[in-house]
Parts: C-alpha cells; sequence; structure tokens
C-alpha cells in the first residue's frame, strides 16, 4: 500500500505483468516488441485502421472492401463443406441494388438473420456480379463497433486480439493515471483533445472524426516535443560556446559589393544581413544556407569571407570535390583581386614544398581565407585565428568532417551552403537546431532549362543539336551513363562516349573529365573548357556539384533514369547560368514506373524545391539524403511527408515557447518540462 502511495498519480511506469493474461512468457515476447511497461503498451499504436464506415453502395469501386447496409430480402440459405466449412448466402437490397452477401463459416447466422432485417454487413464487393464476400454482419438496431478497426504489428506469439485485450486492461486500470502535458494554452489554441482522449481513441476509435482528432492531437505533441528538444539543446549550445564577436566597416563591404560586376538579388542581400548580424553577435553562428542551383551562393560566400577577413580573422571554405575547391579558388582570387586579401588553397594533391609553404603561412596568419576539400581537416593544419568556417554542398560532409572543421578555432562561425534542395520539413528537422536561410530567386535575366526527355536511339538529333548550339559558340557537358558498382567502368563509360562524340563531330573539340585522371590533368581540363577551348566537356558525375561554366547551354545525361531526381537537378544545374536559353536533354529509356515518373517530373518542374518534395515522396525520408546518416529521427504517429504544415507550426510554437518566462516558470507548463526532462532534453549533448 505504502509503496502505491509513493508514486506519483501519472506514472505508467508499472510493468506489463501487472495485467491479467500477461505470464512470464508473453511478457518476454511483448518485450521483443520494445512494450515493457503500461506506458510502452498504451503507445504501441495501430499502423493502419481498416474502414467500417457506412459507404453508399455507388461510390464504392470494384474489389473493395466496405461495409453498406440494407434490409435482408430472401431467407438465408446455408450449406455445409465437411463438417466445419459453411457458407451463408443471403439477398439484400442496399441502396436499390439486389446485393448477394456470402458468410463462410458462420453457420449461426442463419437463426440471427430474417427477411425483413435491417442489417449492416461488410465484405469485399465483386460489382460486376453484385456479391459480397468474406465480411461479417450486424442487425442494424444493435449498436455497431467502432468504424475503425485498428490493425497493429505484433511479433511471435502475441495475437492481435490478446494485444487489443491487454491495452483495453491497461486502459481500464491505468487510464486514470494519464495526465495532460500540454498547456491549457496551447490545447484551447488549437482545439486540441486531451491526451488521455487522444490515447484511447487511436486504439478505440468510436468514429472517424474523433479517430482524426485523436491522431491530430498526438502529431502535435509528438513534433511539438520533438521540435522543443531542438530548441533547447540550441539554445544550451548557443549559451554554452560564447562566440566571437566580429567588427567592421560595413561602407567597406558596401563598396566590395558594388564593385561586382552585377547587383545582389534581394534575396541574396537578405541572406547576406542575416549572416551580418551572426557575425556580429557574441554567439556562434551556426547557419544553414540554402539556394538552388545557380541562385548565386558563391559570391554570398565570398562577402562573408570578406567581413569575417575585414574584421580580422581568417576564414576557410571546404567543398567536397578538387575540381569544385580549384575553381572556388579561381573565383575568388577574381573577386577579391582588388582587396588586400590573402588566398590560398589546399587540396590533397597539393604539391609537398607548396603545401608546407601554405600550412606555414596559415599557422602565421599570412594568409586571410583558405580553400580546399577535407584536407583542410587533417591534424597537420594549424590556423592562426579561424573565425569563420564555410561548408559549400554541405549533405557531401559527414556531421564529424563539420565539427572537426569546427574545432580548429574557438568556436568560429559556421556556415553550410547546400544547393541540394531539402524539403522545408527535412531541413527543419534533420537541421533544427540551425537557423535556415533561403536564397529563393534566381539573378535577374536567367531563362529556366528547358528539359527535354529522349530515348537513346534519338542520339543521332541530339548530336545534331549539340552541333548546332555550338556553332553558335555555345558549350555542351554530356554525362555519361551512371555505373555505381563500379567505378572503373563509369570511366571505361566515359572513354567510349568521348571517342564516339570525337568521331561523330570532328570539327568540335571534345573533352574528357573522369575521376581517375591526375589532379593537374583534372586542372587543364577544366580550365580549358572555362576558357572555350573545350566546346564538349564528356564526364562522368564529377561536374555534379558547383561547377560554373556559364557559356554552357546543352547538357546531356546517358541513362538519366538511373539518377535520383535531386542528383539530375544538379546536374542540370551545369547549364542555364548565362543569359542564354539553356536545355537539359536526359536520355532515358526507363524500365521502371518510378524511372519514367522521375523523367516526366524533370521534364515540368525546374524548381529544385518542388523537385525535392517529389523526390522525398518518391523514396521517402530516410532515402533521400542517399546514405543512412540522414539523422532523421522515428515518429511514432507523425509522418514528415504528410504533416509538414503541424511541424512547421510546432517549431514556431518550440521557438517561442524556450524565449518564454511562462514555460520556464508556470506551473501550467510543469507537466510539459517533466515530460521534456524525462526524455532528456535538459541534459543531452546531442539530438539523437
Ligand atoms: P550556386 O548557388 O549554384 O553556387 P553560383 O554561386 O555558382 O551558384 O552562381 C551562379 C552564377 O551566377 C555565377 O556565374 C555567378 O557569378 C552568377 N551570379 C551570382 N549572383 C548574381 C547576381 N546577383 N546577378 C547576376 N549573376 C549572378
Ligand atoms: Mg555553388
Amino acid at each position: 500500500m505504502a509503496r502505491w502511495q509513493d508514486r506519483s498519480e501519472d506514472e505508467l511506469e508499472e510493468s506489463v505483468t501487472v495485467l491479467k493474461g500477461a505470464g512470464p512468457r508473453t511478457a518476454e515476447q511483448l518485450h521483443d516488441m520494445g512494450i515493457i511497461t503500461i506506458q510502452d503498451l498504451i503507445e504501441h499504436f495501430p499502423f493502419r485502421y481498416e474502414d467500417h464506415a457506412i459507404r453508399p453502395l455507388k461510390e464504392v469501386s470494384h474489389d473493395e472492401k466496405v461495409t453498406v447496409q440494407g434490409t435482408v430480402h430472401s431467407m438465408p440459405e446455408l450449406r455445409y463443406f465437411g463438417k466445419k466449412k459453411s457458407r451463408l448466402t443471403v439477398r439484400a437490397l442496399v441502396d436499390g441494388f439486389l446485393v448477394q452477401a456470402i458468410f463462410f463459416n458462420q453457420p449461426y447466422l442463419k437463426k440471427q438473420i430474417q427477411p425483413g432485417d435491417h442489417i449492416i454487413f461488410s465484405g469485399k464487393l465483386d460489382k460486376n456480379r453484385m456479391i459480397m464476400s468474406g465480411g461479417t454482419v450486424k442487425p442494424r438496431n444493435i449498436e455497431r463497433d467502432n468504424e475503425l478497426e485498428p490493425v497493429y504489428s505484433v511479433k511471435g506469439d502475441i495475437k492481435v486480439t490478446m494485444l487489443r485485450n491487454l491495452i483495453e486492461q491497461a486502459f481500464n486500470t491505468f487510464g486514470e493515471r494519464i495526465t495532460e502535458i500540454l498547456p491549457s494554452q496551447l490545447l484551447s489554441a488549437y482545439k486540441l483533445t486531451s491526451r488521455k482522449e487522444a490515447l484511447y481513441s487511436l486504439h478505440f476509435p468510436h468514429d472517424i472524426m474523433a479517430f482524426k482528432q485523436a491522431k491530430r492531437r498526438m502529431i502535435y505533441e509528438e513534433l511539438l516535443l520533438f521540435q522543443l528538444k531542438m530548441q533547447l539543446f540550441r539554445k544550451k549550445e548557443k549559451e554554452g560556446e560564447k562566440g566571437q564577436k566580429k567588427q567592421f566597416v560595413l561602407a567597406k563591404v558596401e563598396d566590395f559589393i558594388r564593385a561586382l560586376p552585377f547587383s545582389l538579388t534581394n534575396a541574396q542581400e537578405k541572406v547576406l544581413h542575416d549572416i551580418y548580424a551572426d557575425l556580429q553577435a557574441n554567439t556562434r553562428m551556426n547557419r544553414l544556407l540554402q539556394g538552388d542551383v545557380g541562385s548565386g551562393k558563391t559570391v554570398v560566400a565570398a562577402i562573408a569571407l570578406y567581413v569575417n577577413a575585414l574584421s580580422g580573422f581568417q576564414g576557410a571554405l571546404m567543398v567536397p570535390t578538387e575540381i569544385l575547391a580549384e575553381q572556388h579558388t579561381e573565383s575568388l582570387r577574381h573577386l577579391f583581386k582588388d582587396t588586400e586579401l590573402s588566398i590560398a588553397h589546399l587540396s590533397g594533391s597539393s604539391k609537398v614544398k607548396e603545401r608546407r609553404e601554405t600550412l606555414k603561412k596559415l599557422a602565421s596568419g599570412e594568409v586571410d581565407v583558405i580553400i580546399g576539400t577535407h584536407a583542410l581537416i587533417q591534424e597537420s593544419v594549424i590556423f592562426h585565428n579561424l573565425g569563420l568556417v564555410i561548408t559549400d554542398e554541405q549533405h557531401r560532409f559527414g556531421v564529424e568532417q563539420r565539427r572537426i572543421l569546427r574545432k580548429k578555432g574557438v568556436n568560429p562561425d559556421v556556415l553550410f551552403m547546400t544547393a541540394t534542395p531539402i524539403p522545408r520539413t527535412l531541413a527543419i528537422t534533420a537541421f533544427g537546431d540551425m537557423d535556415v536561410s533561403t536564397i529563393d530567386q534566381m539573378p535577374k535575366g536567367r531563362k529556366p532549362v528547358k528539359t527535354h526527355w529522349a530515348r537513346h536511339d534519338m542520339l543521332p538529333r541530339v548530336l545534331d543539336f549539340i552541333k548546332k548550339e555550338t556553332g553558335k559558340g555555345h558549350q555542351a557537358y554530356v554525362i555519361c551513363p551512371l555505373i555505381e558498382e563500379s567505378e572503373q567502368l563509369d570511366v571505361q563509360n566515359a572513354i567510349d562516349v568521348h571517342a564516339q562524340l570525337s568521331t561523330a563531330l570532328p570539327t568540335v573539340s571534345v573533352g574528357l573529365m573522369h575521376g581517375r585522371l591526375s589532379h593537374d590533368e583534372k586542372e587543364n581540363v577544366m580550365l580549358a573548357y572555362t576558357k572555350n577551348e573545350i566546346q564538349i566537356l564528356v564526364s562522368t558525375t564529377v561536374v555534379e556539384v558547383g561547377v560554373n561554366v556559364p557559356n554552357a547551354t546543352v547538357m546531356v545525361i546517358y541513362d538519366a533514369d538511373r539518377f535520383g531526381l535531386s542528383q539530375l537537378h544538379q546536374l542540370r544545374g551545369r547549364v542555364g547560368r548565362g543569359t542564354e536559353q539553356a536545355h537539359c536533354i536526359l536520355l532515358a529509356d526507363p524500365k521502371t514506373e518510378v524511372g519514367k515518373e522521375r523523367m516526366g517530373i524533370m521534364t515540368e518542374t525546374n524548381d529544385g524545391f518542388e523537385l525535392s518534395q517529389q523526390d522525398l515522396e518518391l523514396r521517402g525520408p530516410g532515402d533521400f539524403f542517399g546514405v543512412k546518416q540522414s539523422g532523421l529521427p522515428q515518429f511514432k504517429v507523425a509522418d514528415l511527408v504528410e504533416d509538414y504544415r503541424v511541424l512547421e507550426t510546432a517549431r514556431q510554437d518550440a521557438v517561442k515557447l524556450v524565449n518564454s518566462k511562462a514555460f520556464w516558470e508556470s506551473a501550467d507548463y510543469q507537466p510539459l518540462r517533466e515530460m521534456l526532462k524525462k526524455q532528456g532534453a535538459f541534459s543531452q549533448t546531442k539530438i539523437d
């Protein structure tokens, strides 16, 4: 007795073994399903529901499983097959149609059904023969079971009926202990069902409305808790790590911007203001910069590096490929040519002497800005005073690599740039601990790339087209088939296609690029292409990210259906970077529906964000970032694709809450704080 009184009322940590029928063996099997306590049991939600709502017959399609109501029209006929098997047939008038209802192995129904009775029955409808079979029947005057029948996942010997019985017992015995965790203010603002009612309705929904309300409530709760954890983590990190406060003369930055060959888009300016504010604050910048391919992120990075240098700090720009490092070094040298900034470049293939020299200057502070691949995060690389780290195409870097680079300075500001448009839902889920800025506008004068889908046997026409375009002085990329298992085969493909094009277009200079070329060879090819000495560049996907040659107007992709949507969009983004009309030609004979669908989507949309949303829907959140490293949490009721609006709301609410006094002090928020505490939100050092 005393033990009971010690417990707080809302404790649901009791073991499931207190329930009738949950002996040691059952408990063990429940344990395998992750169910140990009453709480676990109550939160083991159905994974889908069968809909038993009554439907008008004319709305039902062939072979659909439904529930209808009607009047019995004939005496039921019962036939036995062997001892146990039986079939009961009865005709019923449903919405003006005569339907033959067949019930297997329910002989007792014969006594329960009389002509003229109103009944509700379910089954699969054969619309051609008007036969419904495989279901159950109930007289209409009896109170019906729930319209929705929950379907649970079970393992081992655990049966659904047993599970349901245990859940019912759990509610009967412990239901009173389920307490509200959301504050009344949120409950009334969103008209949410109470926690207890919502949990109950997910298992025993009275009708569809009740179920929907229950689900809405639990989705919000789940996403709010998740976002609160993110925000608490972020707040803690901000408070814990004091950043460097950067001071600079804005007028100098404005002069620099005025000297650029173009004026910034409004979106670029807006993002820059976010960045200035972060740099000037004494907290550390932790910002994700998203912008579709070609939206002009490089110049934003350059300006941020300039501001950082004006404030007396070194900056680093880290990129995933050597080609990109090379190219960024070129463009930054060009952009900074009239400033005193000293720019250096470091990559895995830098020559030993050159490398030693660079490292020395970096350690002494002579170098202001360094650009490189992951060579930048090697131990031998020591900075004098690293103040800003920018990573371009950040999705290519592991979390760990980013962390190491950050550790090379005293809490340097960090900016992650990505052109892989991350659907907003994923951005705020996977990167919810960061601030997000988006460049949502293209530079003036850009024409959207026209995308065409052609079969491989149309190659001759495609070649004619390339010839025409190069004749006008433009350039083209030809991306070779991708054979993921073997880099060797990728390279071979590129060599073959290069030979083929060189023969087919003898008057045009065709270059070749792939991962097996030496560093110098790559550099030379890229340089020749940039200078338009090479008109057609045959390449593997090494040019996928970041490469910028505005004079290129044609992108041809072999076996395009083998690439994911985001990757195709990245490749397409290599053209359309100037003012001329650009074209992307997808060569594909897709064999799968998904392949066809991808080609269709690519020809229809140029918007990277919309595309990434579709990619997410086609592939699911887990696959979106390719590898397992996505770091996305598993939700019990929420669905990242469907519930993105709720996720947005939950995020905004979470931000408001952690910055409010009420959240920290008011009694109304006590249960919410308790729950967060239980989930480790106040002590965590990382989000999982
Ligand atoms: P991404 O966002 O894909 O990295 P880049 O930074 O490579 O794009 O920019 C693409 C091209 O657009 C470059 O040639 C760049 O010089 C040019 N550019 C960037 N900003 C502007 C602007 N505001 N107006 C005109 N051209 C711009
Ligand atoms: Mg870029």
